[in-house]
């Protein structure tokens, strides 16, 4: 395939879970030899770039230097441009984050805007990664929904996966993530506006655009395991885009004849109408994948 940056999934491309994937190292060292700009694009934010960073490194070269912090983008890194793009929009410039990491709350405030826990003052709600919500507690959920449903917050949600697969001694089951809890703030009587910083939105492909200087026309190819998100967002860009149909990804080649069907679905749990829905839905019928492959080596035949 020819390209000349490639965008790379997380998990279930460059690693499963905690462990390896066979062929990522190589393709990796690779990539980097024939000066490739290779980052690694994910839609978690359970960690800081700098950690996914230093994770990947010692995961696969055992030396600190291979991948750099600025080649790591995750929907913390949309914080800023998304919250100073509405600065001006009518309602307060205060936050409720339920979830995530403290650094979100400092990006949100290098935007301008404050953090709160008052449903009746914020004019957003943020939900993140509820694995990190220390507090867990109901009044902190409750503080959201009323946000949202009472005072009409608008909700933003760092990505729109509605389970992650999780396996412990009690055997393999579903885990609600951020998409279900995204879900749950929307059913009332209240139709809030819904906005993404993960990959079901353009922001987050903006900032590699930026980052590195280039347009979604300089050869840009986007890797996935995940067809509503890493095929879709990158269908919705305009770049090129593989799906891995790896031993732990997400979704299957044999998913893609039947993802519209899904995505009709996840809209309406996410909330209709909104023009998420309707624009996601109406993509989704006319994107595919350029191809589908079953190792990452494959990417650089
Ligand atoms: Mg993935």
């Amino acid at each position: 395939m020819n390209f000349h940056t490639v965008l790379l999934d997380g998990d279930g491309v460059l690693y499963c879970g905690t462990e390896r994937i066979d062929g990522v190292k190589e393709t990796l060292q690779t990539l980097m030899q024939r000066g490739i700009t290779t980052v690694l694009l994910t839609n978690n934010a359970v960690k800081i770039p700098q950690h996914y960073a230093t994770w990947l490194n010692n995961l696969y070269f055992d030396k600190q230097d291979v991948f750099q912090a600025d080649h790591v983008v995750t929907p913390l890194d949309v914080v800023v441009p998304f919250f100073t793009q509405h600065a001006d929009d009518d309602r307060p410039k205060k936050v409720m984050v339920w979830g995530g990491t403290g650094e979100l709350e400092e990006r949100i405030e290098q935007a301008g805007f404050s953090i709160s826990d008052d449903p009746k003052e914020v004019g957003w709600v943020v939900v993140s990664e509820l694995v990190l919500d220390k507090d867990r507690t109901e009044k902190k959920r409750d503080a959201a929904f009323n946000a949202v449903q009472m005072y009409r917050a608008a909700i933003v949600g760092t990505n729109s996966d509605i389970y992650d697969m999780h396996t412990d001694e009690e055997g393999k089951r579903y885990k609600a993530v951020t998409g279900s809890y995204v879900g749950w703030l929307r059913m009332g009587k209240a139709n809030p506006p819904m906005f993404w910083l993960g990959k079901e939105a353009k922001g987050i492909y903006q900032v590699v655009f930026d980052r590195f200087n280039i347009t979604p026309d300089d050869g840009v190819l986007g890797v996935g395991d995940r067809i509503e998100t890493d095929i879709y967002g990158a269908n919705n860009v305009g770049i090129q885009s593989v799906l891995l149909d790896s031993r732990c990804g997400v979704d299957h080649a044999d998913d893609i004849g039947r993802y519209i069907v899904r995505a009709q679905d996840r809209a309406k749990f996410l909330g209709k109408p909104s023009e998420f829905a309707e624009n996601r839905v109406a993509e989704m019928a006319k994107y595919r994948p350029k191809k589908v492959i079953s190792n990452i080596r494959e990417i650089l035949g």
